[in-house]
């Protein structure tokens, strides 16, 4: 492949991430993986995540205004 092929294949791949943003507005939320929860040590209570708000999900890059 040469660069121009390069440069092309990866904007193909970035406009696939965009659109799969756009039909896939969220994913887990990296701080409590999805769960919304933050565990005490003991793993008994839990808060909401700080990160999320407790909802475990956050907005994707490119996925636009709520
Ligand atoms: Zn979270």
């Amino acid at each position: 492949m040469n660069t121009a092929e390069w440069v092309v294949g990866g904007i193909v791949a970035f406009l696939a991430y965009v659109v799969s943003c756009r039909i896939y507005p969220y994913a887990a939320c990296r701080n409590c993986k999805g769960t919304g929860k933050f565990r005490s040590p003991s793993g008994k209570a839990y808060r909401n995540c700080r990160r999320c708000g407790g909802r475990g999900r956050r907005r994707r890059l490119f996925a636009g205004s709520e």
